[in-house]
């Protein structure tokens, strides 16, 4: 038996319920990460605290810069590491 309760959807509920269901989306550095929902859909990320908040296009701003820093770091280490090992 069905009952049209429409008002609430039933993934939101079950969110409610037993807690989101995040995956890692993307690893933005080392110890940043953005995560989803798989369930309802929600986005997180990791803060400059370390701790889990909403994605916001703010977030995402921010994101996105810290990630190009990060891959230019990584990038020289690399090139360092190079250097070094041929020298
Ligand atoms: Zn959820």
């Amino acid at each position: 038996m069905k009952k049209s309760t429409s008002a609430i959807t039933p993934l939101k509920l079950y969110c409610d319920f037993f807690g989101h269901n995040y995956k890692v989306t993307k690893k933005v550095t080392h110890h940043v990460k953005e995560y989803t929902c798989s369930c309802c859909k929600k986005q997180l990320t990791t803060n400059s605290n370390g701790r889990l908040t909403e994605l916001t296009p703010k977030f995402k701003e921010i994101n996105a810069t810290l990630a190009k820093i990060y891959s230019n770091k990584l990038s020289r280490m690399n090139a360092q590491r190079f250097n070094t090992s041929a020298a």
